[in-house]
């Protein structure tokens, strides 16, 4: 049964009837570059309230990825630059990334880590792996909360998830483990009571920042399994990607946010689309977001407005898109250091 499975290639996507056959061709370099995924539940969406396409442009290969700008780059957040230990990302003096797994129940056509995720991607954190980012973290006082990433963290098993959170919670000056994930939206039926379980059991405070773009994304299961982690105490977040053609307007942005609180998740970020390779179709320019997020101020209680933010190359961080850093053509950060953006060709 095709239904109950993910769909991994351009050829899985024309059987399913999402694609016509002369896409074949068409598609087969795009997939050769980037992985290739859409989960059984966005495939039903896409074929049952997609009036837009809005959910189906998120998945579906496209030739227009084949076009890369000179700004674009292989690791468009600077994450290689602030990675000491294999899965360890620690760019912030309070907090860190475990990058767990490089798989992911879908693969977005915009991800910005597009080159390290897939099945050929960097790979998992092994048991030794886990236990030296641990250890890291014991050593250092300061750091404050753990952020659980990947690829996507609830590819994890439930006894994975387990090992990972008993090694967290034997750290004494941690106060907070924060999980990025996108499968409580696209692969909800991951979310079994065992897996709900291992990821809220803790007595520090677990956020979890669930990763959507558009309304539709939202079917009945996910819903269901956002309140489930809800009721075992999970703080839950919003991240989503503003995308053109997807969510760059005023009512699609105001549905989501709405969305989201009605279920309980808090708008955290609009994240503006960073330079990876193959995405620019995607992006819109700093001044359409802000203008997109200024109009959101009058239409939405403040509790559903999100931040709209840029992760600088290079690695410096994420910064509040403003209208100074656009005039200005860059930013200073809270390094005190100058970042331009965009930022010079392969800088
Ligand atoms: C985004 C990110 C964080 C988390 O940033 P918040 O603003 O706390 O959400 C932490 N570390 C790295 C390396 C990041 O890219
Ligand atoms: S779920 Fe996240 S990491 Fe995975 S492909 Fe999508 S954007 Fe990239």
């Amino acid at each position: 049964m095709v239904k109950d499975k993910t769909l991994r290639s351009i050829e899985d996507l024309v059987a399913a009837g999402l694609l016509p056959a002369a896409a074949l061709a068409e598609l087969e370099p795009v997939a050769e570059q980037f992985a290739v995924g859409v989960s059984s539940q966005m495939a039903a969406v896409m074929r049952s309230r997609d009036p837009d396409g809005a959910v189906r442009r998120q998945f579906v290969p496209d030739r227009r990825e084949l076009t890369v700008t000179p700004a674009e780059r292989h690791d468009p957040i600077g994450d290689d630059a602030h990675s000491p230990l294999f899965g360890l990302v620690h760019r912030y003096p309070d907090r860190v990334l475990f990058k767990l797994v490089s798989v992911c129940p879908v693969y977005c056509r915009f991800c910005f880590r597009r080159e390290m995720v897939g099945p050929e991607g960097d790979g998992a954190m092994s048991d030794e792996d886990l236990a030296a980012a641990a250890a890291y973290v014991r050593a250092r006082p300061e750091i404050r909360e753990v952020i659980l990433t990947g690829g996507d963290p609830l590819m994890l098993s439930a006894r994975r998830v387990r090992t990972v959170m008993a090694h967290l919670d034997a750290i004494p000056h941690l106060d907070i483990i924060r999980w990025h994930t996108r499968v409580p939206v696209v692969a909800p039926e991951r979310l079994t009571e065992d897996l709900v379980a291992a990821v809220s059991r803790s007595d520090k405070t677990v956020a979890l920042a669930v990763h959507c773009n558009h309304a539709d994304e939202l079917t009945g299961p996910a819903e269901a399994g956002l309140r489930a982690l809800r009721r075992a105490g999970v703080m839950l977040l919003s991240q989503t990607v503003l995308l053109k053609g997807i969510n760059d307007s005023v009512p699609a942005l105001e549905t989501l946010m709405r969305a989201f609180l009605r279920l309980g998740v808090l708008p955290y970020y609009l994240h503006h689309g960073d330079l990876a390779k193959g995405t620019s179709h995607f992006r819109t320019t700093l001044a359409e977001g802000l203008d997109l997020v200024e109009a959101l101020r009058g239409r939405l209680s403040g509790l559903a407005q999100p931040t709209y933010v840029l992760d600088l190359p290079g690695g410096a961080g994420k910064v509040p898109v403003t209208r100074e850093l656009i005039a200005q053509g860059g930013v200073r950060t809270w390094t005190g250091d100058w970042h331009a953006y965009p930022p010079e060709a392969g800088s």
